[in-house]
């Protein structure tokens, strides 16, 4: 079950805990994985640390390196696994938050999304198979205070997944977003410890999520197991946001 062999996984974003870990269990279970970080000694690093295949470099803030790197990637593989998983956050209440905190966030978290996927749609749908996935939010679902920016992007790729599904949903291609709650990376160790209990209070299973239980939802949805789900979030979050 999940094997992966034969195929050709792009992650953005996986010199960052949650990307490494899905680029590394992606690895694992047989594909050939093009690792990606915002530099190519970032990423060459990564690459050498997880035992992946290739690493490529791209600033995803910007067009047209976005669209070179997808050039690049279908040039190695071609890629039939895309994770689009990069993602910055710039926090704060929205009466301070500037046009470029909105911008950026939006133009990192969704419209890199946006162009890679529509770049290396292509391909998929010529060869009739692959993969999309998106790495949302809970905050997409929920909202949160300090993160308009933030959590529009993350509810605007849950309207671009449901919208891709649909138009290539016949043929062979899926799409889907997978949702973390909390989970422990260095984007959560800046937490000091009343937040961190604070939202240990609102979470049922009592514990952040790993970087892993965010890994194996991406192994099941690019495997040939789940080929009959597309459209959908897969929330993993310790049961803090349920009936999304
Ligand atoms: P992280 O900060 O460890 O990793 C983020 C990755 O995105 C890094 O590899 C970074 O290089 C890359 N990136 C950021 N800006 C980039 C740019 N302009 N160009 C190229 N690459 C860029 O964060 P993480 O916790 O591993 O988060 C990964 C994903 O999971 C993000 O989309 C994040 O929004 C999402 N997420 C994380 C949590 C959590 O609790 N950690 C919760 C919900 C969602």
């Amino acid at each position: 079950m999940f094997d992966l062999s034969g195929k050709t996984a792009l992650v953005t974003g996986a010199t960052g805990g949650i990307g490494g870990a899905i680029a590394a269990g992606l690895k694992a279970r047989g594909a050939k994985v093009i690792v990606t970080g915002s530099t190519m000694e970032r990423a060459e690093a990564a690459r050498e640390r997880l035992g992946c295949d290739a690493a490529l470099a791209a600033d995803l803030g910007d067009r047209a390196a976005v669209d070179a790197l997808a050039k690049e990637a279908d040039a190695l593989g071609p890629v039939d696994i895309l994770v689009n998983c990069a993602g910055i956050t710039r926090d704060t209440l929205m009466l301070r938050m500037k046009d470029d905190d909105f911008d950026k966030v939006i133009e990192v978290n969704l419209t890199a999304a946006f162009r890679l996927s529509r770049a290396l749609m292509r391909g998929m749908l010529k060869r009739r198979g692959g993969r999309i996935i998106n790495i949302g939010s809970v905050v997409g679902a929920t909202g949160n205070a300090g993160q308009a920016n933030y959590a529009a992007a993350k509810a605007g790729l849950v309207g671009l997944t449901k919208a891709i599904a649909r138009e290539v949903a016949n043929r062979g291609v899926t799409v889907n977003l997978v949702a973390p709650g909390f989970i422990g990376t260095p984007m959560t160790d800046v937490l000091n410890e009343d937040q961190r209990e604070q939202i240990l209070s609102d979470i049922p299973a009592g514990t952040l999520g790993t970087p892993e239980d965010i890994a194996a939802a991406v192994i099941y949805l690019a495997s040939a197991e789940a080929g009959y789900v597309t459209g959908q979030t897969l929330h993993v979050n310790g049961g803090m946001a349920m009936g999304f």
